[in-house]
């Protein structure tokens, strides 16, 4: 790193630091992007000039609100609500929604940070945004929930808008929060319109956006492993996490011809040795997607799996590959530093920011195929932009059609990844790629439209 990129780094850093107190996820999110993009501004000084990540980093809006909402037992609670929109300079705001008891400032602009970046990886028009709220659905009755997202809804409706904002699911909003969502919102509005995505099939959602996260992890990872003649082929995966993202990325590595051996939540993971198959994988679809039950029911289900308690998490099963798929830092150095000594090759990031800036330097050191969220995980965005081209025609695409796109998507994410990331040694640097060929795009838009 020049004199110039880490002074740079390290005077912004601590500005950052001092103007955003205490909030870590987004202070790392930054410093990660910062550490890459360095060059680019030296490289530009009218990048510099033109104060262009002293503006990325600044949301072009926050809006937080409150949640009241009334249990089944007559109690009243109230939640706190967010959306971070951060970045339209290249579509309007695009984001998820997440519902979880963590959710904070500090989370919430972090992923409104990197979606950003993600989004313009896609190739498609997309601002970047992220919105939520720190209630847990976990243990709620379908009334419950239903109550929470209309209340949620009944302030978020004036700040969202098919051509505004578009949001979408993340942990805690799947298929039936984003129906409560949508439904509150066409009440309200009375329109019926594409500004959710992940929407129902039958009343505008787009095949395979269910699928699309996961599938997506792992066509990046094909091209990954292709890039040094490998593939998924006989292969053991391990994954965390047991929603959305884990299910859909241990179903497709099941299909390329893997063994998927480990499935988590909170309170522990599965490992199960004999692997996942397509009755098993039926199973973890109606224990989490309709029973709402723990993962660990897997293991009383299937003799052939052990259940390891106490939030345990599954980086020390021996594998070729693993798809972290849960949540942010989940994975450490030392958890990195066990996953290369046994040997695997490939971590493909289906969670944003599932490994800790010790855990990547780890990866990059022992040369392991490595790809952060923001380029692996892209694929579930881009249909839900997929989602809203077919709103707007008032058409439907076929599977068939969808995949192809999402492959083509994935395809183009890991060449720019390719063409910004290679080193002088032809090591692919996924971190740097993603962060150079997303912020290029974004910056660019940005001071063509002037100071705005
Ligand atoms: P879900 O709510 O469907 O599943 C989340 C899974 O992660 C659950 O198994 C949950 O377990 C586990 N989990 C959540 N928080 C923690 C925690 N603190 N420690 C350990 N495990 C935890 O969410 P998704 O699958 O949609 O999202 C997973 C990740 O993928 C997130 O990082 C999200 O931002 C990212 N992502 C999601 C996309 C999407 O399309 N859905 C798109 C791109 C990224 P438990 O039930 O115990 O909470």
């Amino acid at each position: 790193m020049s004199v110039f990129s880490d002074r740079y780094i390290k005077t912004f850093m601590a500005e950052l630091q001092a103007r955003n107190p205490g909030e870590l996820e987004f202070h790392q999110a930054v410093n990660e992007v910062l550490t890459s993009v360095a060059p680019c501004l030296e490289a530009y000084p009218y990048l510099l000039d033109g104060k262009i990540m002293e503006r990325m980093v600044e949301a072009e809006r926050i809006i937080i609100f409150r949640v009241p909402w009334m249990d089944d037992s007559g109690a009243v609670h109230v939640n706190r609500g967010y959306r971070v929109q951060m970045n339209s300079a290249i579509g309007p705001y695009k984001g998820g929604i997440r519902f979880h008891s963590s959710v904070n400032l500090s989370i919430m602009k972090f992923l409104a940070f990197e979606q950003t970046f993600k989004n313009a990886l896609t190739t498609l028009p997309m601002g970047g945004a992220k919105g939520g709220a720190d209630f847990n659905p976990r243990g709620k009755s379908d009334a419950e929930v239903m109550r929470f997202c209309q209340s949620f809804m009944t302030e978020l409706h004036r700040h969202i808008g098919q051509d505004t904002d578009v949001p979408a699911g993340d942990i805690g909003v799947g298929g039936r929060e984003i129906g409560y969502l949508f439904g509150q919102y066409k009440r309200l509005r009375d329109e019926f319109s594409g500004t959710l995505t992940g929407k129902g099939f039958a009343w505008g959602g787009s095949s395979l956006r269910p699928e699309a996260t996961g599938y997506g992890v792992c066509y990046f990872a094909q091209q990954m492993l292709a890039s040094r003649g490998e593939g998924f082929e006989g292969k053991t995966v391990v994954i965390s996490g047991s929603g959305n993202v884990a299910q859909y990325a241990a179903r497709k590595s099941m299909q390329l011809g893997a063994k998927v051996v480990t499935l988590s939540d909170s309170d522990g993971y599965i490992y199960d040795p004999d692997g996942l198959d397509e009755e098993k994988f039926a199973y973890v679809q109606q224990l989490k997607n309709v029973a709402r039950g723990r993962i660990k029911e897997y293991a009383s289900k299937y003799p052939s799996a052990s259940y390891y308690p106490g939030g345990a998490k599954p980086w020390g099963v021996k594998c070729d590959i693993a798809l972290p798929c849960a949540t942010q830092n989940e994975l450490d150095g030392d958890s990195a530093r066990t996953l290369v000594a046994n040997g695997c090759i490939c971590v493909s990031e289906g969670a944003n920011m599932p490994s800790t800036p010790e855990a990547i330097a780890v990866f990059q050191q022992a040369r392991l195929l490595y790809s952060p969220g923001k380029a692996s995980n892209a694929g579930g965005v881009a249909v839900s932009g997929l989602e809203m081209s077919q709103n707007s025609m008032r058409q439907k695409w076929t599977p068939e059609e969808v995949d192809a796109q999402l492959h083509r998507i994935m395809s183009d994410i890991h060449d720019s990844c390719t063409k910004y990331g290679t080193e002088p040694d032809g090591y692919i640097n996924y971190v740097k790629g993603a962060n150079t060929a997303g912020f290029l795009k974004v910056a660019g838009a940005m001071m063509d439209q002037g100071l705005v």
